[in-house]
């Protein structure tokens, strides 16, 4: 048996059907933004391995400092104990993120943020005196993770409610906000989708705990870009119910919209915050929750005290390197030009796509390129003609689009402009 063979007969992929897995490449090498096949071609990953790799893959920076931890220390358990890997990352976090977010909890994935996220809300509301307050909000056409309590808040039709209907906690949806990023604000609380959550959020706001949403863009859910105005409104109307605001950046973090976060593009900060994906440059799994000092003191002055949630490799010291790595050639500040240097690119090279038949939106955010058809497209297509394509694209639904490594040059970023255009035209 090939190890190729192996594969096709034991291992799960994501989201695949065993009895029919669709095509896989055999990639044996990374680097920058090249992926190396098996039988030697080089494809460039325009999906930054699910947005995670914004310095390029096996960046030197990154793998030098993970060596050097691997040869003092990869693992450690955190209860008890300290180290100077999480000491210093803390640091670095502190320094980037909202001011009122002091307390981080470190932990291994997207989904395990968003659940530990969840937990402090609920706790946090029984510690001061709700103990009703269990369920959550959020907007439609979100994705918060896989993981029960994350599945519960993803978008109730392409999250498979009905699937699962059994077995999903009840949660509050309201509509996704109408008013796109680009479009002007209007104020009416009819036409902007806030009368529609000041409703839900006053009408439950015994039973609430968290209202939980990615603020401005929308990944997974549908790649939706969204006006930063009704996230202000939204805060004002948590505050005034009792209910925390939880923001979910594991895809909009560290730079992808142009801005380090997309709180940024408003002056509020969240009570809880949830980091992923790129924390640590995409070069191992990590994650981390960050939480306002009002949140964590009313945990810790209530009952039981203790926060009640420590994975096995909570602050991994090999993944808090590797996020400190990362966090280093971000602070040196040439994201920003890149970031901006490829959105307007993508602008350019993508625009095009508007006059194909099929088409029916053409968007851009900072590095996130998306091309928006009538219909959905075939994601094992895309892969097929990767090869041919010299560029890896994952599209979903109806969207075929980038999230390109911000150290992708002009020549490699046209590259993918070019194969997303003749997806465009054949799928
Ligand atoms: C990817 C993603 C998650 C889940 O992260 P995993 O690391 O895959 O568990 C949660 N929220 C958002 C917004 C994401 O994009």
């Amino acid at each position: 048996m090939t190890q190729f063979e192996f594969d096709r007969a034991h291992l799960w992929h994501p989201y695949t059907n065993v009895v029919q897995p669709g095509p896989v490449h055999h990639v044996t090498q990374a680097e920058g933004v090249w992926l190396t096949l098996a039988d030697g071609t080089r494809v460039i990953d325009a999906m930054s391995s699910w947005w995670c790799t914004i310095h390029g893959h096996r960046h030197p920076a990154i793998t030098a400092a993970m060596h050097a931890q691997l040869d003092r220390m990869p693992h450690v358990m955190f209860g008890g104990l300290t180290h100077d890997p999480a000491v210093q990352l803390g640091q670095q976090l502190l320094d980037i993120t909202p001011d009122q977010l002091t307390r981080i909890f470190y932990c291994d994935s997207g989904s395990v943020a968003v659940e530990v996220a969840m937990k402090m809300a609920v706790q946090y509301q029984y510690a001061t005196g709700h103990p009703g307050r269990s369920q959550f909000a959020t907007i439609r056409s979100g994705y918060h993770g896989d993981t029960w309590k994350a599945m519960s808040v993803c978008d109730p039709n392409t999250g498979m409610h009905h699937l699962f209907a059994g077995a999903l906690s009840m949660q509050h949806f309201v509509d996704r906000p109408p008013i796109t990023l680009t479009e002007n604000w209007v104020d009416d609380p009819a036409l902007n989708g806030l009368a529609q959550l000041e409703q839900v959020l006053a009408s439950n706001a015994a039973s609430i705990a968290a209202l939980i949403l990615e603020p401005v863009v929308q990944g997974t859910g549908g790649m939706y870009f969204y006006h930063p105005e009704y996230l202000n409104t939204a805060r004002r109307l948590c505050d005034d119910h009792g209910i925390l605001l939880i923001y979910d950046e594991i895809a909009t973090g560290f730079g992808r919209t142009g801005r380090m976060f997309a709180t940024n593009f408003c002056d509020h900060a969240p009570d809880i915050l949830c980091l992923g994906k790129a924390l640590t440059g995409g070069h191992i799994s990590f994650a981390t929750t960050m939480a306002s000092d009002r949140v964590a003191q009313g945990i810790g002055h209530g009952a039981p005290g203790v926060f009640m949630h420590g994975p096995t490799f909570m602050a991994n010291p090999l993944a808090c390197t590797a996020a400190s790595a990362s966090l280093s050639l971000l602070a040196e500040g040439t994201w920003q030009q890149d970031v901006a240097r490829i959105e307007a690119q993508l602008e350019a090279e993508l625009a095009p796509a508007r006059t194909l038949p099929g088409v029916a939106n053409v968007r851009v955010l900072g590095a996130i390129g998306v091309i928006e058809m009538y219909h959905d497209v075939s994601a094992d297509t895309a892969n097929r003609m990767a090869p041919e394509l010299g560029v890896y694209l994952r599209p979903f639904g109806r969207k075929i689009y980038t999230m390109p490594p911000f150290v992708t040059s002009p020549d490699e970023l046209t590259a993918i402009t070019n194969a997303m255009l003749s997806l465009a035209r054949v799928l």
